[in-house]
């Protein structure tokens, strides 16, 4: 755990075009660690190697993503109620969409079993405090078939608003909110499409966000109900627009907000989570760290900074919806609210501007946090099954830590590691490579760190870490 092995980790082939890894990075890696990544180089032709990954990233493109914001902005208002005919509103937003998917799904060239889906998901929404009258919330779904049954999803919400959050006439470009997130989805679908996962990309992009999540809550709850085996949901919601007061600037860092105490936790989950000092370990922040991590690995422009609590006070998003129905999922969100650009009517007054227009984003900074999300996407998609039945041994008082697992599901699982951190530290401090194994002691005190396992595959590609349970065995 040396400098100079952090050096030979970024220089080893498998992570050819990686920047030197930043001092004060959250992981390190020995030298064990590198052998799966070294190994892994030559063969399982089916999952892209690590340069592929470099190769889709270089190929989003700020251009394409400037002309779709625009585009959006072109049907007036997507307010949830609009116009669902003619060129104006929701409806014509949605079937523009669901062109956009449709046409990158048929210049993928992927066909049969393997060809890019495209579905409007369609729920009836009964009266509610926001939805005046009956209206039928119409996600676009796009799918990337994969080989696992396992999904990796990337959310945006199309639907904007104006002042009034019922007011379903004035204009409401909804340029960084959400036509940012949305757009994201459409680049990282032409991206991702061309090229062959392990696991199915869902690119869904939800209506009735602004009305209170509808969308992803019906989306969500399906899944949960089909076990669904989601791995992880990537929310991007207000993601365009680095600009902050008196010319401050986030060009290379995104926000990125995780659940501790997962939403949906019954009493009994409680217990257990205080008995592990498992408050921050749920699988959400799990899937934060995960993508901090491949941010380092990849080299991205754009950095999270990972924030440990829900979403922002008064505000909410569509991750939570995913997060009530049991699965991981975390929100990627700008560093510098704008309140006067958010859910405001389109208007000078008093000399100042109002609404959110789409000369405010910034789409070099948007490509890099779309590239943000591939990156994860990829990773994530590629990673093999978890391992399951994670447990620490606490039937006697001794000082070292015992880890047994059920090893995982998957042929082309070459190993696991063992993750530790202090009990104060936000990210997993140290890894070792335990090899092909479902058990290992080590001597560090499990009264002292806090400790996860992984599965790696033979491209040197990881799950996201797995927090263990308590077992006296
Ligand atoms: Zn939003």
């Amino acid at each position: 755990m040396t400098a100079s092995v952090v050096t030979a980790a970024k220089t080893s082939r498998c992570s050819r075009g990686d920047r030197p890894a930043a001092h004060n990075a959250p992981m390190r890696f020995p030298l064990l660690t590198l052998l799966p990544l070294a190994l892994g180089c030559a063969s399982r032709p089916a999952a892209p190697p690590p340069d592929e990954i470099d190769a889709l990233l270089a190929e989003v493109s700020p251009a394409r993503i400037r002309a779709d914001v625009d585009r959006l902005v072109s049907f007036g208002t997507r307010h949830t109620l609009s116009a669902t005919e003619g060129p104006r509103g929701i409806g014509a937003a949605r079937r523009w969409l669901k062109e956009e998917f449709e046409r990158i799904g048929a210049a993928s060239g992927r066909t049969g079993d393997d060809a890019v889906r495209v579905r409007f998901d369609v729920h009836r929404q009964f009266p509610a405090p926001r939805v005046p009258k009956e209206v039928d919330v119409v996600n676009v779904e796009c799918v990337i078939p994969g080989t696992s049954p396992r999904r990796v999803y990337v959310v945006g919400h199309y639907d904007s608003r104006a002042s009034e959050p019922n007011d379903a006439e004035a204009d409401a470009p909804g340029a960084n909110d959400d036509g940012s997130g949305t757009v994201a989805l459409l680049e990282a679908a032409r991206v991702l499409s061309t090229r062959r996962f392990d696991a199915t990309i869902v690119l869904l992009a939800t209506a009735g966000e602004e009305q209170g999540l509808l969308g992803a809550h019906f989306h969500a709850k399906d899944a949960r109900k089909s076990k669904t085996p989601i791995v992880g949901v990537l929310s991007n919601d207000i993601v365009g627009d680095p600009s902050g007061p008196d010319g401050a600037s986030s060009r290379d860092v995104i926000r990125l907000f995780s659940e501790g105490l997962p939403r949906g936790a019954t009493p009994d989950d409680v217990k257990r989570v205080t008995s592990l000092a498992a408050e921050s370990d749920s699988p959400s922040r799990q899937l934060a760290r995960y993508v901090a991590e491949v941010a380092e690995r990849r080299g991205t422009r754009v950095r999270p900074r990972l924030i440990f609590r829900p979403d922002r006070f008064l505000r909410g998003g569509d991750h939570l919806a995913f997060n009530e129905a049991g699965y991981a999922a975390v929100r990627f969100t700008d560093v510098f609210e704008k309140y006067d650009r958010q859910h405001q009517d389109v208007r000078v007054e008093a000399g100042r501007r109002y609404g959110d227009e789409p000369e405010f984003v910034d789409a070099e900074y948007l490509a890099d946090v779309t590239r943000l999300n591939c990156a994860a996407a990829a990773h994530l998609a590629n990673a093999p099954d978890q391992p399951a039945d994670v447990r620490v041994l606490v039937a006697e008082l001794v000082t070292d830590t015992t880890l047994r697992w059920t090893k995982s599901k998957d042929a082309d699982v070459a190993g696991y590691e063992v993750v530790w951190r202090r009990t104060t530290s936000p990210t997993w401090d140290d890894v070792r490579d335990v090899g092909d194994v479902d058990a290992v002691t080590l001597p560090q005190s499990k009264d002292e760190f806090l400790f996860g396992v992984r599965a790696y595959d033979r491209d040197g590609f990881r799950c996201a870490v797995v927090f263990p349970a308590a077992a006296k065995e």
